[in-house]
């Protein structure tokens, strides 16, 4: 399992539009975030106009992109879905705008990793609806401004540190999705198994939940893999025992710490003695890609408290020794 959405394979993706919800009414969790954007999507529909700029932020498999859809629905409007690192050039995105109808979404997944010169070239278009074309090149070439249908650009990112202030500020609608609970994710595992057509007790699902590092597209994820399990090593329903018996096959421990999670752990401990150690520096010991760790790993490993990041670098805290069953020799000392 990868929580990398990176790497997702075609069926992993299809699979999760699939699971989509469709509408506020079927998202799970979230609440206040639902509970404003429903208001401002009825207050624009009462209106006429189309919805201010919405930013989304949060580590992946949190329903960024399903909210974008799920907004897109509830407006009744169309959607056109790219990423920052597709649109390369100002052309690609000038593409995309003229082809908006009047209060369409278009979403920018990744939106961090926009060029400059893109990012430039949204501006004017979020602000005035308008963006200048440049016809011809060399001697003759001349820009012409164009008008674009109101549209709403809904921003979705990782890393909302790295957003310049000019972007953020074009947004009137920001909102930080959280990780879930495990209660909400038992919910969401309850309805992904409904969907699926497998059989599933309440506590099956809990099981999974608790161990979907707070992430409905991991548990869905564990949830697909488990059933796999259920129908060879069981009788095909996803009770406690089965549920157990999977998550520790697929290397997801007791806390629900993948091994991916407990390599970066261990590797702080063991090599570098707990930190502090700079990212780059785990990043190359446990060999996994720097931004993969920062964006997707080390979130979750802090917010459960297994990790803290200093001024110094990331340091393992008590917490982490205990989970590994190590003794820290730095106690006392630092
Ligand atoms: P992001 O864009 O933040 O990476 P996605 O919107 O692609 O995340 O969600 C990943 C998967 O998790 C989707 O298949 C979606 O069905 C599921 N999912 C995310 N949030 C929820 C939710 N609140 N309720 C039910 N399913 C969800």
């Amino acid at each position: 399992l990868d929580p990398n959405p990176e790497r997702l394979s075609p069926t992993d993706r299809e699979m999760e539009r699939v699971l989509r919800p469709q509408s506020f009414e079927d998202f799970t969790g979230q609440e206040k975030i639902l509970e404003n954007l429903s208001i401002f999507v009825k207050a624009a529909k009462l209106r006429g106009e189309a919805l201010d700029h919405v930013l989304l932020h949060g580590p992946p498999g949190l329903g960024k992109t399903t909210l974008s859809h799920i907004i897109a629905n509830e407006m009744g409007v169309g959607i056109k879905v790219t990423s920052g690192p597709v649109l390369d050039k100002p052309g690609d995105l000038a593409g995309l705008l003229t082809n908006l109808e009047e209060g369409d979404i278009l979403f920018i997944d990744e939106i961090h990793r926009l060029s400059p010169v893109v990012e430039e070239y949204l501006y004017s278009a979020m602000e005035d609806f308008k963006i200048d074309i440049m016809l011809e090149t060399g001697p003759n070439a001349r820009s012409v401004q164009i008008s674009l249908n109101p549209f709403t650009l809904v921003g979705a990112t990782t890393r909302s540190g790295l957003l310049t202030s000019p972007l953020r500020a074009r947004f009137g609608i920001n909102a930080r999705l959280q990780y879930y609970d495990a209660k909400l994710l038992t919910t969401i595992v309850m309805r992904s198994a409904h969907i699926l057509g497998c059989s599933i007790s309440e506590e099956g699902a809990y099981e999974i939940a608790r161990r979907s590092r707070g992430t409905p597209r991991i548990a869905n994820a564990l949830l697909r893999r488990t059933r796999d399990f259920a129908q060879i090593k069981g009788n095909g329903n996803i009770d406690k025992a089965i549920a157990q018996y999977a998550l520790n096959a697929l290397n997801v421990d007791e806390n629900g710490l993948d091994e991916m999670d407990n390599r970066i752990l261990s590797t702080i401990i063991d090599k570098f003695k707990g930190g502090p150690v700079g990212l780059k520096t785990i990043a190359t010991a446990v060999g996994e890609d720097e931004g993969t760790i920062e964006e997707v790993y080390e979130p979750f490993l802090i917010q459960e408290g297994y990790i803290m990041r200093t001024s110094r670098g990331r340091e393992c805290t008590e917490l982490a020794y205990r989970h590994l069953g190590k003794i820290n020799y730095n106690k006392g000392t630092t």
